[in-house]
């Protein structure tokens, strides 16, 4: 197919990505060409774009995030069918290192030389894009593909930070959800499909959590100086055995560690720039502190699975390619319910 497209490309580094007109890109060999459906907004393009010097070579579509129906295959591709909804794993690896092969391609040994989709190769908000391999694609089945667009980085990287700890979780712990935004709405749901525990959520406005409590969260509390006293007060002292931080800025990762159970878990996920000193006596016994990205293949299914079982829902929002500026400003002030997601 020739003619053109619109794609959301970041152009120049500091400055706001902008729409622009891109020929229709062709599937090469082995690749597959998706129509977009949906391409969700991640807290993470932020740091994409408001990087200088840019961290991948420019110009770049973004949307790292997204869902289409099969359009076109290039050479070789075979046992699609034109038409069908897929998701999109992002983080490409190279397929054939030992982690890859056991399809964790997000801890890929040749990680720097296999640019990923919207991490060194253009992403899916576009018109259409190109996927490099039918293994980065998951079959959506039943599900709404702007509704699932959201497991594709949040519903993903939460089942993985989840189902590494869920061991933890018996009933009565308690796992604590810092930061209700589009990956904490998915991981108070993914906490409650998969483990016992309860869950206490926290956020700086109160309609996150209104929708915490909606989602399932046992307990909410807005953020403040006397949260690490409140949560230890709803734990009967104990502490939360899991922490999923979603900000991971100085004050959040200081809650976690003060509220952290003896032998509990930290995951930091969020990327907000924070320190965390870790020595003896800084955390609690016994205590350990991960820091995920993104996730297997396998988490990516359990996500759509979750999705398609009902279990778990994403809030969206749906944006247009004239409102991806002012919704990008949105996020970034913590605006956004749930998860804004670009459709076509
Ligand atoms: P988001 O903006 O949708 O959500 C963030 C939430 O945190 C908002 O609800 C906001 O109100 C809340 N918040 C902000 N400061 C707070 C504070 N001090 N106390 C309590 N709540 C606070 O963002 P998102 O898209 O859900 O992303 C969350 C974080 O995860 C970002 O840092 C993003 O870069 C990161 N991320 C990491 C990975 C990974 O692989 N590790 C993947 C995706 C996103
Ligand atoms: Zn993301």
């Amino acid at each position: 197919m020739s003619g053109t497209m619109r794609a959301y490309r970041l152009l120049k580094a500091g400055r706001m990505p902008e729409v622009v007109e891109v020929p229709i890109p062709e599937p090469g060999p082995g690749q597959v060409r998706l129509r977009m459906a949906g391409a969700g907004l991640c807290h993470s393009d932020l740091l994409v774009i408001h990087a200088d010097p840019p961290f991948f070579p420019l110009p770049l579509t973004m949307g790292h995030e997204a869902t289409g129906w099969i359009d076109a295959v290039g050479p070789g591709v075979e046992g699609l069918t034109l038409g069908d909804a897929y998701g999109v794993y992002f983080s490409w690896g190279c397929g054939s290192c030992r982690a890859c092969v056991k399809g964790a391609e997000n801890v890929c040994e040749r990680a720097g030389l296999t640019p990923g989709f919207a991490t060194g190769r253009d992403g899916g908000m576009a018109d259409y894009f190109i996927v490099d391999d039918p293994r980065h694609l998951v079959p959506l089945g039943s599900l709404d593909p702007v509704e699932a667009a959201p497991l594709m980085c949040a519903g993903i990287t939460v089942a993985h930070a989840v189902r590494r700890t869920a061991a933890l979780l018996e009933p009565g712990s308690v796992a604590l959800v810092i930061g209700v935004g589009g990956l904490g709405h998915l991981a108070v749901q993914v906490l409650k499909a998969l483990t016992p525990a309860t869950i206490i959520a926290i956020d700086r406005l109160p309609a996150k959590l209104a929708q915490a409590t909606d989602l399932g969260a046992d307990h909410v509390l807005l953020s403040g100086s006397d949260s690490a006293a409140e949560i230890r007060a709803l734990t009967d002292g104990r502490g939360a055995a899991l922490v999923l931080d979603f900000v991971g800025n100085d004050a959040t990762l200081g809650l976690a560690a003060g509220t952290l159970a003896q032998g509990g878990r930290l995951e930091i996920v969020g990327v907000g720039g924070g320190m965390l000193p870790i020595r003896f006596h800084t955390m609690p016994r016994d205590a350990s502190v991960g820091t995920p990205y993104a996730g297997t293949l396998d988490d990516l299914r359990v996500a759509v699975g979750l999705a398609q079982d009902g279990a778990v829902q994403s809030d969206v929002l749906r944006v247009g390619y004239a409102e991806l500026a002012a919704t990008y400003a949105r996020l970034d002030a913590g605006e956004i319910k749930g998860r804004a997601v670009l459709v076509p």
